[in-house]
């Protein structure tokens, strides 16, 4: 049974080297990438990055098909500015395995988190759909806390659940939202979350603090972690999850076959789908693509703003928890902490400069020019980048690796992204709680499947950042 096993793995890591290939581009500057990007038949991860290199370049990670790399190979040959690399995936490790049957059998066995055990040790697989599912029920089960189902069910007719805990039965007093699995092969994601809830309701129930590599927090931490109420949403993409993990074909989007029903023309990307400048080819210049019309991109954004029942549900936690003042959605793979906003660069000098004023249609989303930039008060600018290095530092300090704060809009802006969605409804609906949005980029750069190792290291690096997250979020205040 243990050769078939090793063997299997084996062969979905074998499958995924048949379709997308893992390469970086180089170049003098991040500029270079600025045309390469607007291609939205390329897959460069959840969001275009350019990371410096010691050597005074920059990179992009990207994902391509073999006929893409030949291509591209041929399109820069002359220029001895831009480079396109293979990443020799060889020598890897294996990809963590999916776990195969129920570890929580049906919710009789409660998730158990690694600040709360022993240092050193670990996890052993990630978990397949049903398993996240029996997680929740297993926290139900074992601490008593509260869940609920969301109103819509996605395309393939899922159920989705979220949970909240720590503040009671009054939804109201919720301030704390997180949410995962949103791009179904960002693959760790709705696990980091579980563990770190399941940690806090651990730590609470004996007594204790958590300790996370060489990040340790007291049992008055984890105690005003949950005071705030924190309302966790682990399976935004239920219908994706489940064909990524079945497939290993790096699969982003949704399994919504309205718009294509073959290939990588079905699906949405929820996360261009949200009700944020969503109809971007109004809203931003015409020399930008913050997301795709095309079915056929990883960032089509779907045929109206929150058209797919994931979104919507992920929208509805707001109207069920209306004073959630801090909102994080968890992707992969960069290592980065991104905060509002993420079609243009931040400005905290012009209040009307903002996204709801119609005379900027059509200039925003170019970077590095002054005919447009997003506003927000100075004051709440100090606020999240104060917590998003707050996060980074505490991702920093669990192991070594290192993790960079930065804006959403990074090399390349977007349109219809959850936490941009979460931060403008206090500014465009009457009587919204006004929220701060980050979205956490665990791992490394386009390395959706980690392996086994990095799995493990990736749960305590980011439920070192949730707690840091959490309790600089306290600090700066609730309401
Ligand atoms: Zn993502």
């Amino acid at each position: 049974m243990k050769y078939a096993l090793v063997a299997a793995v084996i062969l979905q890591g074998t499958t995924v080297l048949a379709s997308l290939l893992p390469v970086h581009f180089k170049a003098p500057s991040a500029a270079h990438f600025f045309d390469l990007v607007q291609n939205d038949t390329y897959d460069f991860g959840c969001r275009p990055k350019a990371v410096p290199t010691d050597d005074g370049h920059f990179t992009l990670h990207a994902l391509l098909t073999e006929g893409q790399i030949a291509y591209l190979t041929k399109e820069y040959e002359p220029s001895s500015e831009i480079t396109l690399h293979r990443i020799d995936i060889s020598k890897r490790a294996a990809i963590a395995p999916i776990g195969n049957g129920d570890r929580f059998q049906a919710g009789a066995v409660a998730p158990s988190g690694l600040g709360t055990k022993a240092t050193g040790s670990t996890i052993s697989s990630i978990m397949n759909v049903n398993e996240i599912n029996s997680a929740i029920k297993g926290l139900v089960n074992a601490y008593g806390i509260s869940t609920i189902t969301l109103p819509y069910r996605t395309f393939n007719g899922a159920t989705q659940t979220a949970a909240y805990v720590g503040a009671g039965t009054d939804k109201s007093k919720y301030r704390l939202y997180l949410s995962a699995g949103m791009h179904a092969r960002e693959r760790g994601g709705p696990d980091q979350l579980i563990y770190f809830i399941s940690d806090l309701l651990a730590a609470n129930k004996a007594g204790t603090g958590l300790k996370y590599g060489s990040k340790s927090y007291t049992n008055a931490q984890v105690k005003s972690v949950l005071a705030a109420g924190v309302v966790f949403f682990p399976l935004v993409n239920p219908d994706g999850v489940a064909y990524d993990q079945s497939s290993n074909s790096y699969w982003r989007k949704n399994r919504n076959t309205r718009s294509g029903t073959s290939g990588t023309s079905v699906g949405v990307d929820i996360n261009r789908n949200f009700d944020f400048l969503w109809n971007f080819r109004k809203y931003f210049s015409p020399y930008t693509a913050p997301a795709s019309t095309s079915p056929g991109s990883e960032t089509f954004y779907g045929t109206a703003a929150a058209s797919e029942s994931e979104t919507k549900n992920h929208v509805s936690i707001y109207s069920s928890f209306p004073k959630i003042r801090w909102f994080m959605d968890i992707h992969s793979a960069a290592g980065d902490i991104l905060y509002n906003w993420g079609d243009d660069e931040l400005q905290t000098t012009s209040s009307t400069m903002n996204f709801r004023n119609a005379a900027y249609d059509g200039e925003r989303g170019l970077l590095g020019d002054t005919a447009y930039k997003e506003y927000m008060p100075s004051s709440d600018a100090t606020n999240i980048k104060n917590v998003a290095a707050k996060t980074v530092a505490a991702m920093r300090a669990v192991g070594g690796r290192s993790y960079t704060a930065m804006q959403s809009v990074g090399l390349y802006a977007t349109s219809g992204a959850s936490d941009d969605y979460a931060a403008s409804r206090g500014y465009s609906i009457s009587g919204a709680n006004k929220i701060y949005g980050f979205t956490m980029e665990f791992g490394y750069s386009t390395n959706f499947y980690p392996t086994l190792a990095e799995f493990n290291t990736n749960i305590l690096d980011t439920n070192a950042g949730f707690m840091d997250w959490a309790l600089a979020a306290i600090a700066v205040g609730l309401d």
